[in-house]
Order: structure tokens, then C-alpha cells, then sequence
């Protein structure tokens, strides 16, 4: 442990004195100031921001984009780097996205983004709990991001091991691991009440687009905040899932998005409480 620590540090050190060196090189050979981009402000948008469909299409393409090879690798570079330091992401990252922890969802890559470019939360099986939720809260209302992506995957093994639990044939899982995919469980409940009988592939894969659906939910219950942004338009909620193995993402209905608001609109178990001070 005390190795791993102290490696790790070596590492972490080691690559802060590369970034500085490189700050340190490219703003001596560079005296003027790094551009400040400029967004095109529409509606509801906020601080020069694109709006929540302008944003949804940013990531679309940068999708469409990552699967042709055809990546532009924005914002990646050294004179991003020196921007980063010196200004605010709220007045930049265009998306909140919550995510699998799953090593083949690289977040930034498969929309072609950059740095400071998007607000992610990475946890295994994208769930909705409240660190979750803080986080969420967290890019819509201070990074500003005009949109929130609740990202599932194909063959996502959180999703497979509940799926494995609930169908009897799980295995003993580490001691902090059960709650954690107790939120994914509603979801298997909800495929396996639905399609009695299925192949539990097809099972896994119902269940991987409910448990969006339930981070969405779970989301919407657990904050007022989330809620308004939605209903006033200065943010969109929108659920999709990556194909691990085309690289493409699937755009899921936006409709299905507001009718569980209004569900949880009318639950008398969503949280009421306002912004603590
Ligand atoms: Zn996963």
C-alpha cells in the first residue's frame, strides 16, 4: 500500500512538473493571451452558452465524428491547458454526463471533446445516488452546463451482476458493492416483470435503457434544483446508451425524459427541500 501510495505520488508529481513545463515553455514562446471563445447565446442559455439543443448537438456530432475517425481532438492542447488555469469551466463545459466506470466508455473520446469540455461523472452502472446527484447538481447549476446526459452502456457488467443476483445466479459480492447497485435492482425488477421468460441477454439489455430511465428518476426525485432547470428550459435531461462495440451512441426519447418529471412532479416522496446556504 505504502508503495502503491508513494508511486503514486511519484506519478502525480511527476506529471504536474510536465504540464507546468509545458505552460512554462509554450507561454514563453507565446506572449499573447489565449483567445477567449465565444459561443453562440440562444435562448434560456446562460453566460454565452449554447442552448440545451445547440449542446445536444455538439455531442451528437462529436459522436458522429469519433465513429467515421474523423476526430478533431479539440481543446487539447498546451495553450488549453494555460486557458484551463486561468479561467472558469463554467463559462466553457457545454455537458454534464454520468457515466459507467467501465474502462471502454472513455467519456471525452467518444464526443470528441477536450478539456474542459464536459462535467462527468463516471460510477460502475451509471446509478443515481445522492453523491450522484450533488455532482449532477453540481454541473447544471455552477458549471452552468446546459445539458445533463445519463450515458448506459452495452454489456455493462454492473447491470449483468444484478441481472446474475436477482436471477439466482450471483456470487458473493464484496461488503461495499450491494449498496451500491441497489439502485440498479428497480430496473432488473421492472425487464423482468415486463418480459417474463426472456433470454436473460435480452433481460440484461432491457434493463441496462431502464436503469437510465431509474438514474433520471432517482435524479429527479432526489433534487428540485434538477427539476426547475428543466422546466424553465435552461437545461435539458436527456438518457442515451454507448455501443461498446460500434463506438456509437444511442439517443434515447427525449418525451420519455418529461413524463417521468411529471411523475415525480406529482410523487409526494421527491424531495421539496430549497438550496442550503
Ligand atoms: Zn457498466
Amino acid at each position: 500500500m505504502g508503495f502503491c501510495l508513494s508511486v503514486g505520488r511519484y506519478l502525480v508529481v511527476s506529471l504536474l512538473i510536465i504540464t507546468m513545463t509545458m505552460s512554462v515553455s509554450w507561454a514563453s514562446s507565446h506572449h499573447e493571451e489565449p483567445a477567449k471563445e465565444h459561443h453562440v447565446s440562444h435562448g434560456s442559455a446562460k453566460k454565452g452558452k449554447p442552448s440545451p439543443d445547440e449542446a445536444i448537438k455538439m455531442l451528437q456530432q462529436g459522436n458522429k465524428r469519433f465513429v467515421t475517425g474523423e476526430s478533431h481532438h479539440p481543446h487539447m492542447d498546451s495553450a488549453r491547458i494555460i486557458q484551463a488555469g486561468r479561467e472558469d469551466q463554467g463559462d466553457h463545459a457545454y455537458a454534464t454526463v454520468i457515466t459507467c466506470s467501465d474502462s471502454r466508455v472513455p467519456v471525452e473520446l467518444i464526443f470528441d471533446a477536450g478539456i474542459m469540455d464536459i462535467f462527468v461523472i463516471r460510477v460502475a452502472g451509471n446509478v443515481v445516488d445522492v453523491d450522484e446527484a450533488g455532482s449532477i447538481e453540481y454541473g447544471l447549476s455552477h458549471v452552468n452546463t446546459p445539458v445533463l446526459v445519463v450515458l448506459g452502456h452495452t454489456q455493462c457488467g454492473a447491470v449483468t451482476a444484478v441481472t446474475a443476483a436477482m436471477t439466482g445466479h450471483g456470487h458473493a459480492l464484496e461488503c461495499n458493492i450491494p449498496p451500491l447497485v441497489d439502485n440498479i435492482q428497480p430496473a432488473v425488477q421492472k425487464s423482468l416483470d415486463e418480459y417474463p421468460g426472456a433470454p436473460t441477454r435480452d433481460i440484461i439489455r432491457f434493463a441496462i435503457e431502464e436503469n437510465v430511465w431509474q438514474g433520471i428518476r432517482e435524479l429527479f426525485m432526489r433534487s428540485p434544483s434538477t427539476r426547475e432547470l428543466v422546466k424553465n428550459g435552461q437545461a435539458k435531461v436527456v438518457g442515451a446508451i454507448y455501443n461498446v462495440g460500434t463506438g456509437k451512441v444511442k439517443w434515447l426519447p427525449e418525451d420519455k425524459t418529461f413524463s417521468i418529471l411529471k411523475d415525480v412532479e406529482a410523487s409526494p416522496e421527491k424531495t421539496n427541500a430549497t438550496a442550503v446556504h
